[in-house]
């Protein structure tokens, strides 16, 4: 699907009224004209409120946000167009009690929102294999210091960082969160991400050493004052997290480690597309299946 390139002046031009969002959404369900899925007929009519196009001929009501992560969604669906151009266009991200502010909706429904905009980005990103040249380490954000206590300075899960080295620029990022930094962990994490029989730099940390069995393995043993030498792009990564992290919600819990991830590393994998972002994450939005949140 084409992405738009489109300023935050044209993005509101385009989608000035819950109406404006549903055509949308409907020219995407049928790009040749409506028709009813029960019946066949080829008129209805929008009622906006709903998002429903009852159909003209059987009176069957058409959702234009099933299938989608919309689904039945209360939130009016400017708000959703809108938020996905903020959050797409500000680098930093947006906190959950800034979007409920811009917005004029609760605390709990902007998290909500966020959630499933952050669930999305992780199953669109997992669909991708690093490849060729890349390297591995693990890293762990946060953590007591002196004079920084509290929430955001609790001791996150510990991650599996992969970056492609495409020589003058770091390639795809990859980064999950798990329970321990163990060969099971990144022989599985290595299994769904990482393509067979590429080349892997690493740090020679113990827990990688099977690597070798599946990947050409490069490891160094390094001292923490020259990592960033031998893996220069997942140390820029880190300490974008790091920023990135700070910069949205001041910490994060642990329930939702992975999701702020996911929410990093697909903008870092889309850092380039500038204007096109709104409308990448707009797509993906229509793209992706409903997401029932607890
Ligand atoms: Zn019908």
């Amino acid at each position: 699907m084409k992405a738009e390139a489109m300023s935050f002046f044209e993005w509101q031009i385009r989608f000035p009224s819950d109406e404006a969002c549903a055509q949308f959404l409907a020219e995407r369900r049928w790009p040749n004209g409506f028709i009813c899925p029960q019946c066949g007929h080829d008129k209805a009519h929008l009622i906006t409120l709903r998002s429903l196009y009852p159909c003209a001929g059987c009176r069957h009501p058409v959702s234009v946000t099933a299938g989608t992560i919309f689904h039945s969604t209360k939130v009016p669906l400017r708000k959703w167009f809108w938020a996905i151009d903020w959050i797409s266009s500000d680098k930093g991200g947006i906190s959950t009690l800034r979007l409920s502010k811009l917005l004029a909706i609760s605390w709990p429904t902007a998290h909500r929102m966020l959630r499933k905009w952050r669930l999305a980005m992780g199953h669109r990103d997992s669909l991708y294999w690093l490849s060729e040249w890349w390297e591995l380490d693990d890293a762990l954000v946060g953590g007591q210091r002196a004079g920084k206590r509290g929430r955001g300075a609790e001791r996150k899960p510990p991650i599996w960082v992969a970056c492609e080295d495409r020589g003058e620029r770091a390639g795809f990022l990859a980064m999950e969160a798990v329970s321990q930094v163990t060969h099971p962990h990144v022989a599985d994490f290595a299994q769904r991400r990482l393509r067979p029989q590429h080349t892997v730099f690493t740090d020679a940390l113990p827990a990688l050493g099977r690597l070798q069995d599946c990947h050409i393995h490069c490891p160094r043993v390094t001292p923490p004052e020259q990592a960033s030498q031998w893996l220069p792009w997942v140390h820029v990564a880190i300490a974008n997290l790091k920023r990135f992290i700070l910069g949205t919600d001041h910490g994060v819990s642990k329930a939702y480690w992975q999701a702020y991830l996911n929410e990093f590393y697909y903008r870092f994998n889309r850092r380039f597309w500038g204007p096109q972002l709104p409308s990448r994450l707009l797509n993906l939005c229509v793209d992706h299946a409903p997401i029932p949140l607890s």
